[in-house]
């Protein structure tokens, strides 16, 4: 009954409005500002209220007319992008979802060069999201698909990966920006599921692909993806898929800061850092007034504690006040780093025991330095 109703009322949902936009926020675990949108569909039905794609999806690919509602949503996205624009917004980068089908029925890439250009959007703004699925059909039109939206500055991402038959497949053959793991998949969150997402990432990282996880819905979760070095996140943990208006709304409110061109390019820049390291490692932000650790791991603060420093919080008041031989030494390191942009090694000696500090320079915004 519900796909005949689909099926009949598609174009007139279309046409009317009743196809709409959701859109779903990505965080940067690193700094907790938002990102990226993902925009999802919905369809609220006068008669069955409000329909999700799990159920519209498989009907619309089964009958041909996929490509309508892939359109519409490219051409939709780039509305909003327009909108924030135009009313002085912070621009946030959206990805929206194609099928397999999309790329026989219509060339989606000349419908966001259409769209971009009509209302001066930047592409980096647009990405696409593929399902394995939709990219072990036909490898050659994928492929030259994937590099036409590439030489036009739009990313490429791969959803849901691991939850198909040819992940590893899908890797070798296309190239990708950043792969979605899904973290829904894994239905329990066990020290295999742990184990298994942490290969994924760093694989990842080899390939030089960036990595966001998705369905993360709790707290433990979201601290073992940042744990692990991944860079983004999706899920009910930091939002739900919601109207712009309440978008907009739930912004203000929890106060979400929107990651600036310049800040995404500094901090992608940690992108490739290995967090799984057995070293003892730590990712620090340094400015001439303040030295902060954005993430350190475990056999780091083990060594911190080796020397007497109970907390991250004491050894950055002890550099930053420049306290003490040490404090002042590390600081002098830190400034000499800044100064050649390069890497070098400090030797010192910390409550009898001999410490040695490598350290490199990442990336500088202005200010800041990582
Ligand atoms: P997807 O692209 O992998 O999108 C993520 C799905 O996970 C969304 O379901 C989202 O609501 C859900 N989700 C997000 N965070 C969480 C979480 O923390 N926990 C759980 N349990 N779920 C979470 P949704 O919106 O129902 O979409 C389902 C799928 O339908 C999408 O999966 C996408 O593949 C497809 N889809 C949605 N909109 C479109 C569209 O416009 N075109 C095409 N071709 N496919 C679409
Ligand atoms: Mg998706
Ligand atoms: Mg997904």
């Amino acid at each position: 009954l519900l796909k005949n109703h689909i099926l009949a009322h598609f174009s007139e949902a279309l046409q009317k409005g009743q196809i709409q936009v959701y859109l779903q926020p990505c965080m940067r675990l690193l700094t907790g500002k938002l990102c990226h949108v993902e925009a999802l569909m919905r369809w609220a039905d006068p008669r069955y209220g409000l329909l999700s794609p799990g159920i519209i999806i498989p009907v619309l690919e089964e009958s041909g007319l996929i490509h309508e509602l892939d359109a519409f949503m490219i051409e939709r996205a780039v509305k909003i992008l327009h909108y924030q624009q135009e009313n002085g917004l912070p621009l946030v980068p959206i990805s929206v979802n194609l099928s397999s089908l999309d790329f026989f029925e219509m060339d989606p890439f000349a419908i966001a060069e259409a769209a971009t250009e009509r209302y001066g959007i930047p592409h980096e703004y647009l990405r696409f999201e593929l399902t394995e699925t939709a990219v072990v059909r036909d490898k050659g039109i994928l492929s030259q698909a994937i590099q036409k939206f590439h030489r036009a500055g739009y990313q490429v991402w791969l959803d849901d990966f691991g939850s198909g038959y040819s992940s590893l497949n899908v890797l070798k053959d296309y190239q990708v920006d950043l792969i979605k793991l899904d973290m829904g998949f894994l239905r329990n969150f066990t020290a295999k599921s742990r184990s298994i997402i942490a290969s994924v990432i760093t694989m990842a990282k080899d390939l030089g692909v960036k990595t966001l996880v998705e369905g993360v819905e709790t707290r433990e979760q979201a601290e073992f993806a940042r744990s692990i070095g991944c860079e983004l996140l999706q899920g009910y943990y930091f939002g739900k898929p919601m109207a712009l208006p309440e978008l907009k709304h739930v912004r203000r409110k929890k106060q979400w800061e929107v990651e600036t061109p310049q800040l995404r390019q500094y901090y992608g820049s940690l992108g490739a850092i290995d967090f799984l390291t057995d070293k003892s490692m730590a990712i620090v932000e340094f400015s001439r007034k303040h030295y902060h650790y954005l993430f350190a791991n475990e056999e780091f603060r083990e060594t911190l504690r080796s020397v007497g420093r109970n907390s991250l919080e004491e050894a950055e008041s002890i550099i930053t006040g420049r306290s003490g031989p040490i404090g002042r030494n590390l600081w002098n390191f830190m400034e000499d780093i800044l100064h050649t942009r390069t890497g070098k090694t400090l030797t010192y000696t910390e409550n009898g025991q001999y410490m040695k500090l490598d350290a490199r320079h990442l990336a500088s915004n202005g200010e800041n330095h990582l």
